[in-house]
C-alpha cells in the first residue's frame, strides 16, 4: 500500500499520541493503552479529521467550492466537516437529523451544533427516520442550481476514499507499538458508520500485521453492522489494489452495548464516563466511546481479555458531552 498515491489535504496533527492507562489498567485487570486520535486537532479533534483529509483531498481535485454533508445533531463528524470546509474557504451545508429526539436545549444549539454554527456552515433540519441520502442529493441540486460545485460527503465520512484515513492509522499503531517493542494483542473501537473499523480492518490486513479488531456498535445491531463494515473495508482494500486481502473472520462487531438506541444514555455509560475521567483522566463522550467503554469494561470484567494488551481507540466526541449537559451533569 502506498498512501502518496491518493489525493489529500493534510488537516490532522499526526502522529497522535499511543499511550498507556495505568490507573485503568489497575482497575479493570488488563494492559491497556490508549491511541488518542481525540487529538487529531481540528476542531477539537476526532477521528472524522484523518478521514476528511483524503475526502478533502479528492474534493480539491473535482473542483468543488461546497461540502456537502449530514449526521444527527450532535454530529462529530458535522462539527469536523464544517471546520474543514472554514480552514479551505469552501462554504459547508449540512443537514442534521433529529434522530434522537431530544428537544433539550444543549442537544439542539450546543456542543457540536454551536461549533457548527461558529464555522460559519449552513444547516438545515428534518425529522429522524428521513431518507438521509435522498436528503444529501436535494442539497447537492439546491447548490448546483445555485451554480455552486458540491462534494457530497456520505454520514461519517465512511466510503473507501474516507476509510484511507483509518488505514493510515493502523499503520501508524504498528509503527509506534513496534518502536515500543509492545505487541498488541487486540484494537478496541466503537464503530458506527463503518469507517474507522473497515479502514482499520483494511489496513492492518493489507500489512499482513494480524491484529484482531474489536468494534463495539453503538446503532445498528452486529449482522448488519459487520456486513456494512465487511463491504467496506473490503472496498477499501480494493483500492488499495488488493482485493482479497479482507477475510470474514477479520470483521468481529459486539453490539450488546448500544442501549436503549443510538445517542440515548444509560447508567452504564455514565459510569464508563466517570471512571475514564476519575482514572486516567480521559474525556470520552456519550454516544460513541462512552458506549465503547462501557463494553469493553463489561467484557474486560467477564474475562474476555485475559492476559492480552488490548489498544482502545479514542475516536474523540468530547465536544458532543456538552450537548449532553443537562441529562449528565446532575447525575455526576
Ligand atoms: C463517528 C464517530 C465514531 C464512529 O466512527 P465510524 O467511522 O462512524 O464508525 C466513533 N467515535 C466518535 C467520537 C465519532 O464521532
Amino acid at each position: 500500500m502506498h498512501l502518496a498515491r491518493f489525493p489529500r489535504v493534510r488537516l490532522a496533527h499526526l502522529p497522535t499520541p499511543l499511550e498507556p492507562l495505568p490507573r485503568l489498567s489497575e482497575a479493570l485487570g488488563v494492559e491497556l493503552w490508549i491511541k488518542r486520535d481525540d487529538c487529531t486537532g481540528l476542531a477539537g479533534g476526532g477521528n472524522k479529521t484523518r478521514k476528511l483529509e483524503f475526502l478533502l483531498g479528492q474534493a480539491m481535485v473535482e473542483g468543488a467550492d461546497t461540502l456537502v454533508t449530514q449526521g444527527a445533531v450532535q454530529s462529530n463528524h458535522v462539527r469536523q466537516t464544517a471546520a474543514a470546509a472554514a480552514a479551505h474557504g469552501l462554504n459547508c451545508e449540512i443537514i442534521l437529523e433529529e434522530r434522537t429526539g431530544s428537544r433539550a436545549e444543549d442537544y439542539v444549539w450546543n456542543g457540536n451544533v454551536l461549533m457548527d454554527r461558529l464555522f460559519g456552515a449552513t444547516i438545515r433540519r428534518v425529522p429522524g427516520g428521513s431518507d438521509m441520502v435522498a436528503e444529501l442529493e436535494t442539497t447537492a441540486a439546491d447548490v448546483r442550481r445555485r451554480g455552486g460545485k458540491p462534494y457530497v460527503i456520505p454520514g461519517g465520512g465512511s466510503n473507501a476514499i474516507g476509510a484511507l484515513g483509518y488505514v493510515d492509522c493502523a499503520r501508524e499503531i504498528v509503527v509506534q507499538a513496534d518502536e515500543l517493542d509492545m505487541p498488541i494483542d487486540r484494537i478496541v473501537t466503537a464503530t458506527g458508520s463503518a469507517g474507522t473499523h473497515a479502514g482499520l480492518v483494511a489496513g492492518l490486513a493489507v500489512m499482513g500485521a494480524d491484529i484482531p479488531v474489536l468494534g463495539i456498535g453503538v446503532r445498528a445491531p452486529k449482522e448488519k453492522q459487520e456486513a456494512n463494515v465487511l463491504k467496506l473495508a473490503r472496498d477499501t482494500a480494493a483500492l488499495l489494489g488488493r482485493p482479497d486481502a479482507v477475510t470474514d473472520d477479520m470483521v468481529v462487531a459486539d453490539c450488546d452495548y448500544v442501549g436503549e438506541g443510538y445517542g440515548l444514555v444509560d447508567q452504564a455509560v455514565i459510569d464508563a464516563l466517570v471512571l475514564a475521567a476519575r482514572t486516567d483522566a480521559i474525556v470520552l463522550d456519550p454516544v460513541y466511546t462512552g458506549k465503547a467503554m462501557k463494553g469493553l469494561i463489561a467484557l474486560a470484567r467477564a474475562g474476555r481479555f485475559e492476559n492480552e494488551t488490548v489498544v482502545f481507540l479514542h475516536t474523540g466526541g468530547a465536544q458532543g458531552l456538552f450537548g449532553y449537559g443537562s441529562e449528565i451533569g446532575p447525575q455526576l
